[in-house]
């Protein structure tokens, strides 16, 4: 059920029998040459899409910007960076929370945004509230390890066939992901952020666009992507979800020291 559709009398009636609601935060993004900027919000929305047909909870509406510094410079990518992010949920709960909303689940579609969903999720946590934080890319990879991807790869395009393969663009799909070591040659880079140095990992800042020529990254090559798997992954992870979003509710609200 949409809040977004919902008059505020059926709000009133919804919480008579739940105080949980969803809300699905994405991100506007880059994710390679051959994947739309919305890739972050249009999978969870195709998951709320699904999970509609078998579960009533309440969903928010889509908070479709997130915490994305490291893609800025790839034109399109907006962030509202870890702080800004922080706001918008802290706001978005604590109206929420007025009207007697105590279980906020999270269904995030990018990693960026996690520091600031667990900030806001322990806030809630000490007023008595619990948040849970459903990173959909990470969570199928343990339902299914064939299922493992990185930003913009294998496991996020397939996701991306499932909700609507024209949105991605087959010609620039077979582009390798091109690590650039940018920082000094003997600095190899080896991931987001990252760089080997004699063996170890170093975690230095910087924006992707420093080192790499297109913005995918992960060990899946996105053009092992079928619409077969996305659409078998995301029903996969909307059954799991509704089981999930069943036990939560029993769950007990935290008892804090008076
Ligand atoms: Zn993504």
């Amino acid at each position: 059920m949409r809040l977004a559709k919902c008059t505020y009398g059926k709000v009133e009636e919804y919480l008579k029998k739940s105080d949980m609601i969803v809300i699905p935060v994405g991100s506007t993004e880059n994710h390679g040459k051959h994947m739309p900027l919305g890739t972050d919000f249009l999978i969870p929305d195709k998951i709320i899409e699904l999970l509609e047909k078998k579960n009533d909870v309440l969903v928010a509406p889509t908070i479709p910007y997130g915490a994305t510094d490291t893609l800025m410079g790839f034109p399109g990518t907006i962030s509202i960076g870890v702080d800004g992010l922080i706001m918008l949920l802290s706001k978005v709960t604590e109206s929420l929370r007025r009207y007697g909303f105590r279980k906020f689940v999270i269904l995030n579609g990018h990693g960026g945004n996690n520091k600031s969903i667990e900030t806001v999720g322990m806030k809630l946590y000490k007023e008595g509230c619990l948040l849970a934080d459903l990173n959909w890319w990470s969570m199928v990879g343990e339902l299914n390890p064939d299922w493992k991807g990185g930003h913009g790869g294998g496991e996020e395009t397939a996701a991306v066939m499932g909700v609507d393969p024209s949105l991605v663009d087959m010609d620039l799909i077979h582009e390798p992901m091109g690590l650039i070591d940018d920082i000094d040659p003997s600095m190899k880079t080896t991931g987001w952020s990252t760089v080997d140095y004699k063996g170890a990992t170093v975690i230095i800042p910087r924006e992707m666009i420093q080192y790499s020529g297109n913005g995918w990254y992960g060990k899946d090559a996105p053009d092992t992507a079928t619409q077969e798997w996305g659409k078998e992954m995301l029903q996969s992870f909307t059954d799991w979800m509704d089981d999930f979003l069943q036990s939560f509710a029993k769950v007990e609200l935290p008892k804090l020291p008076e």
